[in-house]
């Protein structure tokens, strides 16, 4: 925590732009948050507090500053939805490989924990539900199509267990792919 505070303070004295958004700057003495990018002169060090929400800021009662409107900044920029937005297309295009939620964490290079946690605060969901999600969507699309029998489809939607596929199936669209691929056709 102490090295992560030193390179937060440097960026604000350094005015780092490239901070901006993904944590604010509080001077105690004057109850006013900033932009690490912020001009306005650099406090001592001692009377500054760190944020990374700028909810915990307004929580803590700080005022955001007049000058570089930490309130205004857009909010679709979040580091955190690049790391949502990279799941999302991961599972997208290879919906078909055996993930878990380990695989995905190595891949995006953050841990499972935190990667769950994260990605069901943003969508509600868990990786693996959003992953199911877009299996079962193939799925219906293999089943209207009606080339390929509900086993094969199973295996190729990236499912390794026809019981678990027709469980799945029918937690997401309320019928099995039987039911589904009658009312359908
Ligand atoms: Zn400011």
């Amino acid at each position: 925590m102490k090295i992560q505070r030193e390179k937060l303070w440097e960026a604000v004295v350094q005015c780092n732009g490239k901070y901006d958004g993904s944590f604010y700057y509080a001077v105690k003495t004057t109850g006013i948050f900033c932009h690490p990018s912020c001009k306005s002169k650099t406090p001592k060090q001692e009377n500054v507090e760190f944020f990374f929400h700028i909810e915990e800021a307004f929580l803590k009662g700080y005022r955001p500053c007049k000058r570089c409107r930490p309130d205004l900044y857009p909010s679709s920029y979040e580091p955190h939805q690049e790391v949502i937005k990279e799941v999302k297309n991961i599972l997208e295009n290879e919906y078909d490989k055996p993930w878990t939620l380990q695989k995905l964490s190595k891949r995006i290079g953050i841990s499972s924990y935190h990667l769950h946690r994260l990605f069901k605060k943003k969508t509600g969901i868990s990786p693996k539900q959003y992953l199911n999600q877009i299996r079962i969507e193939q799925a219906k699309l293999l089943l209207l199509q009606g080339e390929k029998n509900n086993t094969e489809i199973c295996f190729l939607v990236g499912f390794n267990d026809t019981s678990h596929f027709y469980n799945v199936f029918r937690k997401v669209t309320g019928f099995s792919p039987f039911a589904f691929k009658h009312r359908h056709s």
